[in-house]
């Protein structure tokens, strides 16, 4: 098969559209033919490497993708050849007590597709059969792609941790991400009033379209808790999605007494420092999460194929081009997924 690799870590130019052997589905694993595959943050982190990532190389990025079922393993019963599907990149052993409590996103022997086990930037990918939702005949191999990890990561965050509530304010720290406009979409569908602080026009715009209702331009107001303050009548947000990590000082001001900070993520650096005092005197609570259970993915894929929540696709390009894909989301240009498509 053609799939797109890295033999060593690097920058773009370490991507290479080469030829793989084609995985055989094991018991139990479908082998699945690949249409679309989408981009997260997380592949250029793999593809740079960190200290104490060991991959077997060569490693395939890569944690969203969809397709038609190509070949049944064996004891695979309840599916047919040729059905649309979309893969859930959590992968939980399926056997630990988590798993088994229907936990699979803290299983004890966790991974990520595309992290440490090779992904979706490929003709073919072989997964356990659970990893698989059903997709509507004719549903766009694309919009499954593009949504599967960040509604899953949305979903699970914002209504199963931080038990969104209708009528509650939601404050979204950051405007154009994939996870950032899927949590947007969440909040509203959930009923919640939605603020957006965003670092520029563009993604504000973005922001409003998707149904926000106070937009705030972080480059012209620095200190952004302040305006937050005025938006909802000093009485500040009740539940805070920030997934940068730096701007917590700013976050736990703008929260309310008893407010939850949901985070999914550290877009601005692993280490910073928080003043605790803010956690105690105003009660919040900081809530962390990772993806999600098979049960929130059937959930919300379920939304997603209902056409209720929708991933905003910002660009598509070919396998090959996958390079030129990873240095559009590296220099962060895009407005929402991109997407590789796969003939
Ligand atoms: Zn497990």
């Amino acid at each position: 098969m053609k799939a797109v690799l890295f033999r060593e870590h690097g920058g773009a130019e370490v991507l290479e559209h080469a030829d793989f052997p084609t995985p055989e589905p094991k018991t139990g694993e479908i082998l699945v033919r690949l249409r679309a595959a989408a981009l997260n943050r997380m592949d250029v982190m793999v593809r740079s490497g960190w200290p104490g990532l060991k991959l077997e190389m060569p490693h395939i990025n890569g944690a969203d993708g969809a397709g038609e079922v190509a070949a049944l393993g064996e004891g695979v019963t309840g599916w047919t050849v040729g059905e649309r599907v979309v893969i859930n990149a959590n992968l939980g052993c399926g056997q630990c007590d988590f798993c088994l409590a229907g936990q699979d996103n803290m299983c004890r022997d966790w991974r990520l597709l595309g992290e440490t086990v090779r992904g979706t930037y490929a003709e073919y990918i072989a997964l356990p059969a659970r990893q698989l939702y059903r997709l509507p005949d004719g549903f766009d191999f694309h919009a499954a792609a593009a949504a599967a990890l960040v509604y899953h990561t949305a979903w699970r965050s914002l209504i199963k941790r931080g038990d969104l509530r209708a009528g509650e304010t939601v404050l979204v720290v950051g405007a154009a991400g994939g996870v950032n406009t899927a949590c947007i979409q969440v909040a509203r569908f959930a009923g919640a009033r939605v603020i957006v602080v965003g670092s520029d026009a563009r993604k504000l715009a973005l922001a409003e379209s998707l149904g926000a209702d106070v937009l705030i331009d972080r480059s012209k107001e620095e200190d952004w808790s302040k305006a937050v303050f005025t938006a909802t009548n000093r009485r500040g947000v009740d539940v805070i999605v920030d997934n940068v990590g730096t701007t917590y000082p700013l976050s736990f001001r703008a929260a309310r007494k008893g407010g939850r900070i949901l985070t999914v993520g550290n877009t601005g650096g692993a280490k910073f420092e928080i003043d605790n005092r803010y956690i105690f005197a105003k009660h919040l609570s900081i809530i962390g999460s990772t993806m999600g259970t098979l049960k929130d993915f059937a959930e919300v894929m379920a939304l997603v194929t209902a056409g209720k929540l929708k991933a905003v696709i910002d660009k598509t390009f070919p396998l090959a081009e996958a390079r030129a894909a990873h240095e559009r989301l590296a220099r962060n240009e895009q407005l929402g997924k991109i997407t590789l498509n796969i003939d």
